[in-house]
């Protein structure tokens, strides 16, 4: 008889979205009159900009004709795309990336999660706490993380890197050496970043001790201050430690229509094997590509009218996020992030914990937001803000909370 993944049975339920969701309903059924004002999950609200959609609808038309349809795209991506990515991703900040390093996929979720099956067994992850539920959940299912403490809300083989207030938010070197590390930078769910010294200090970190990075850029559009890394091959020596995964989603707004990419250096060896190489073999193996339309749109995202239009749309949520960053500290909060990220990240007032934050929001000011401790222990206390609704809604539900 078939025996299952044993696991994905150790998976503790993610409850997180789902409570959020129920609790809201909750409220809202027995108060109708009640305007609810969605500040919690982190998916973008603005259209698709005009240059993206010209480039869809040409390629849709593409595909119409016998001359230009396209069949199977090969498989690390046209091109036409990979090439855009060096150019502007890269050479214009002086890497060195190859466009043969660039796998391009259909999102950062999934390539955040699959990569875990280049590496073996019982190799040691380290993630930062509080962290984007991926990097664990899929190593979990990989079995690579021991046994779960429901005490602790901690895995028993994974090192946990604490991101706190008290340092700033930049996860210091363990104590026990990892294999592999998972940086978030911008981070989501804090909002904060390091300066590129800090993350030079990372790679040579990885470098002395034969680790590896994975540095999840999806947040890279909204970083605003000189002194911040938009690509963690800035560094010296991260061709031989990082892999970095790109999405199109949060610059873009391709959360449904799905485009991302990942980098492997050549470099990257580790006892004579080429990552590079393996991840070629998995993407032949198990994926067959983004589509046409969208690896166009994502092309589109690169051109002057793309990139004009894309750096309004960045401008728009990163308003909103001076609004709710500056509204919540007129109100006395203590507050994080929100300069080089769409999300803020807050104390929570008089040592509430984040669920009783979450519930006095939503019931005082008919505001959603995200408790912290969903994305680990060390986020108890904290709660996020997206700057992902509108204007207008962002701006309501700070003179709600400013008045509470
Ligand atoms: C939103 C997000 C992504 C992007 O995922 P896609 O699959 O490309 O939509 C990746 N990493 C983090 C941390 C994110 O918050």
């Amino acid at each position: 008889m078939l025996r299952v993944n044993e696991n994905y049975l150790k998976l503790p339920g993610s409850y997180l979205f789902s409570t959020i969701g129920k609790k809201v309903s909750a409220y809202a059924q027995a108060n109708p009159e009640k305007e609810i004002i969605r500040l919690g999950i982190g998916d973008v609200t603005q259209p698709l900009a005009p240059a993206i959609i010209e480039a869809m609808h040409r390629a849709v038309d593409e595909m119409g004709s016998p001359e230009t349809f396209r069949g199977y795209a090969p498989d690390l991506g046209y091109a036409f795309l990979r090439d855009a990515i060096v150019k502007n991703d890269y050479e214009a900040r002086g890497c060195q990336i190859y466009a043969d390093e660039i796998f391009v996929s259909d999102g950062a979720k999934s390539d955040s999660a699959n990569i875990q099956e280049l590496f073996a067994g019982d190799c040691k992850i380290a993630v930062c706490d509080p962290v984007y539920p991926v990097y664990v959940d899929s190593n979990v299912m990989a079995g690579r993380t021991g046994t779960f403490e429901e005490r602790t809300g901690m895995w028993s083989d994974v090192i946990y890197m604490p991101c706190v207030m008290e340092n700033q938010f930049v996860p210091e070197f363990p104590k026990e050496t990892p294999d592999v590390i998972y940086l978030c930078l911008p981070n989501n769910p804090t909002g904060t970043t390091i300066t590129k010294s800090q993350l030079q200090e990372w790679v040579d970190y990885a470098n002395k001790n034969g680790a590896l990075i994975i540095y999840d850029g999806a947040y890279e559009a909204y970083i605003s201050r000189e002194e911040v890394a938009h690509s963690i091959y800035e560094c010296d020596g991260a061709r031989t430690c990082a892999i970095e995964l790109k999405s199109f989603s949060k610059n873009a707004g391709f959360t449904g229509v799905r485009l991302g990419y990942t980098v492997v250096p050549k470099e990257l060896k580790f006892g004579g094997a080429s990552l590079r190489d393996m991840w070629a073999r998995r993407h032949g193996t198990k994926y067959n590509g983004a589509p046409y339309i969208v690896q166009r749109a994502g092309e589109a995202v690169y051109s002057e009218a793309g990139k004009k239009q894309l750096k309004d749309q960045v401008a728009y949520y990163m308003n909103n996020a001076r609004v709710i960053y500056d509204g919540l500290k007129k109100a006395g909060y203590t507050v994080f992030g929100g300069v080089d990220a769409p999300y803020i990240w807050l104390k929570t007032p008089e040592g509430m914990s984040s669920w009783e934050f979450f519930d006095y929001l939503l019931e005082r000011a008919n505001v959603v937001g995200t408790p912290g401790s969903g994305f680990g222990p060390s986020g108890e206390g904290y709660f996020r803000l997206t700057a992902f609704s509108s204007f207008e809604n962002t701006s309501a539900a700070l003179a709600r909370i400013r008045e509470l």
